[in-house]
Formats: C-alpha cells, structure tokens, sequence
C-alpha cells in the first residue's frame, strides 16, 4: 500500500497538544484486542489472576504462605479467619473485572453480612458486602470507597446471586516519598456506575482517616477476610498503560 492509499490525511492541521495531525494517515492503529464471546469473559489480552481452579496466584497476606481460601465448582470462598489473600500478580493502572456472591444464607446485619472487600494495589478498598435491603453506613454499603465515599447506587442483586465489578483504577503516583497523584477509580456494579473517576483521600481504614503512605508503581490484589463465606470468580485485569498519554 502507498502512502496516498493508506486511510487518512497528511494536509490537515495539527491536534493542539499532539503530535499527530487530524485523520493523521501515520498515527498508529489502536491495538487489535480479541473481546470475548460474552460480557465479563476475559478479552484475549486479560491476565487472568483466578480461573476457577486453583490459587496457585495467591498467597495468604498473614503468612507470605499459600492461600488457604476453599476453592469449588469454578469459584472461591473466603474460609473466616484464614486472612485475607493477595494475588502474586501486581499491577498499576489496570481495567479490573471479578464477580463476586455473597452468602445465600442471610447471616448478620449491617457490616456482618457477607462483608468482604477488594483492595486494590493491596491498599485501597471497594467494599463488598450485601446491601440487598441490609441497611448501614453509606461509606461502607456495597461498591463503597470504604470510609471516603458511597457508591452513587445500590445495585445489589439478591443474597447468593453472583454479581460483577468493572474497575478502572489509576494508580497514585509519588515522588520523592510525596503524593503526587491520588489513586483514582471508575467502578462499575452490575454494569451500574458506582464511581466515576473518584480521587481516593489515602488508604483504606476504619473509623479514621489514613496518612499516604508511599509505595511503588506496582501492587497485588487483595481479598478481604471479614469473617463472612463471600464467594469470587472470573478475576482478570489489563494494564491500561498509554490512557493519559497525546504520543498515541
Ligand atoms: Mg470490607
């Protein structure tokens, strides 16, 4: 193919800010990306951090050791007070899918019923929990930054259905041990928008508010051990490197 048979233009004014031109006939295509079959499935460029059949990705954060949730039937479960688990995996700016049940048998109220959580970056939490008419505090309801803001919805499907997260998390950047850029999260609940592009205060905690504390660019997901028998499946993630960049 010649240059003038190639899509695009290469008279047309520059994109302010860019380097590319409009309708640039050079700028690069995006990245083919298989989408999966159906919604929630791993697109063919997912790391997958839980198949269904083992937690050969997972540790136990308590003891360094081997994750000792139980694993059945294509999901996992939290089994109370073995910890909470964090994938060997870590990662930064990342599009993060997982489904997650909790216990079709109601136990509890409030914060006792079916609480878990994820933590992302091993630090910052979107809390899991069910709010299926379970009232509690708003920033610990499900799809909660946890004690920085509710979610926008209750989205909760019934006690046992499964139900799904769909994260975009930018990671905070530091320099110098100094916040530079907060953590900021985009959460989708059963396709519901909890979060847009929240700009997290500091780590997770509870009944205080947490100091930044520096890390690298990289962490490991991590499960929360609540005491609850919470259930997970389809975890994946894709590194989302490149989303603030105009070079493109
Ligand atoms: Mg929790």
């Amino acid at each position: 193919m010649t240059d003038t048979q190639r899509p695009g233009y290469s008279d047309t004014p520059l994109i302010p800010g860019q380097r590319w031109k409009v309708h640039d006939r050079d700028r690069p295509a995006p990245p083919i990306v298989r989408p999966a079959a159906s919604s929630g499935d791993p697109p063919g460029d997912a790391v997958i951090l839980f198949d269904g059949r083992d937690l050969a990705g997972w540790t136990s954060v308590r003891t360094g050791g081997a994750a000792l949730w139980k694993v059945d039937s294509g999901y996992l479960e939290v089994v109370a007070r073995t910890g909470d688990i964090q994938s060997r995996e870590e990662f930064g700016d990342a599009q993060i899918h997982l489904e997650f049940a909790t216990p079709a048998e109601v136990v509890g109220d409030s914060q006792g019923r079916g609480n878990s959580g994820v933590f992302l970056m091993g630090r910052y939490e979107l809390q899991v929990l069910d709010c299926f008419e379970n009232p509690t505090y708003a920033d610990g309801s499900t799809g909660a930054i946890y004690g920085q803001y509710p979610p926008l919805a209750n989205a909760c499907r019934p006690p046992g259905a499964w139900q799904s997260y769909d994260i975009l998390f930018i990671a905070p950047r530091f320099a110098d041990d100094r916040l530079v850029s907060p953590p900021r999260v985009t959460l989708l609940h059963n396709g519901i928008l909890l979060h847009y592009d929240r700009h997290l205060i500091g780590p997770a905690t509870h009944r205080a508010v947490a100091p930044w504390a520096p890390h690298g660019p990289r962490g490991p997901l991590r499960l929360q051990d609540h005491g609850n028998p919470t259930r997970f499946r389809n975890i994946w993630y894709r590194p989302v490197g490149g989303w603030n960049s105009t070079a493109v």
